[in-house]
């Protein structure tokens, strides 16, 4: 669905990670592959670093010392300055709920440590696809929820709504295809890019947060649950 665009630019991406090894393997990878980078071991230094050159995507490790990885998702999610760089949490928990914390603190995706840099690379790569695909169609409009993806902007009768760059691919995606319903599986082939390794319920995460965003306005009904298949955007 999303063309991939080439941009001329080397994608810059801040490593946040106050374990050296770890820091100096991802630099190492992220290089290898051609993307440039800048190092932070906690979040001050990743403050001034994003002020300096700001970055295509941050990786952002959850134990730091200080404050943690996921206040500081969140604090990035809500600086009109930063809400819009994509994050990556590399977190060493496992646990389910940790998974969807990262996502709610705001994170695009989520590492479990130990990872292979391979799954870094394909990680890192379909988020930044994800950001760089949707140029194209101009501003879109539903019923009051006007859409436009040049800007990442939505607002919802004549008011701008708060959206983080995930939420609005989904809701492009769905915006484009009313009234079909799609899978959970097909849903992460079209908007987080095939051949990514995200859990199914990846999407469900996503789609609460983009609920709750619309909720305010009553556009959360747009958002359909079809039981045992999946979504449907259907402003009917
Ligand atoms: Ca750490």
């Amino acid at each position: 669905m999303y063309e991939f665009k080439l941009s001329t630019k080397k994608d810059m991406i801040l490593i946040v990670e106050d374990e050296e090894a770890i820091r100096d393997m991802l630099g190492y990878s992220l290089i290898k592959e051609g993307f440039s980078c800048d190092e932070a071991v906690d979040v001050d230094q990743a403050i001034a670093s994003i002020e300096s050159n700001r970055p295509s995507l941050i990786l952002l490790d959850w134990m730091l010392p200080g404050m943690s990885g996921i206040d500081y998702a969140r604090r990035l999610r809500n600086a009109p300055e930063t809400k819009d760089i994509p994050i990556i949490m590399l977190t060493a928990k496992g646990e389910e709920t940790d998974k969807v914390k990262a996502l709610d603190s705001g994170a695009d995706d989520y590492i479990t440590k130990p990872f292979s840099t391979k799954e870094l690379i394909a990680r890192v790569k379909a988020v930044l696809r994800r950001y760089s695909g949707d140029n194209d169609g101009g501003v879109i409009e539903v019923g009051g929820l006007l859409l436009d993806p040049d800007t990442y902007r939505v607002t919802a009768n004549e008011q701008e709504i708060e959206i983080s760059p995930t939420e609005f691919k989904l809701l492009h995606f769905f915006i484009i295809h009313p009234e079909r319903v799609y899978s959970r599986s097909q849903l992460l082939d079209h908007v987080w890019g095939e051949n990514v390794y995200v859990e199914e319920r990846t999407v469900d995460v996503h789609i609460r947060r983009l609920r709750k965003t619309l909720e305010p306005f009553e556009f959360d009904k747009f958002i359909q649950t079809v039981r045992s298949v999946g979504y449907r955007f259907s402003a009917r």
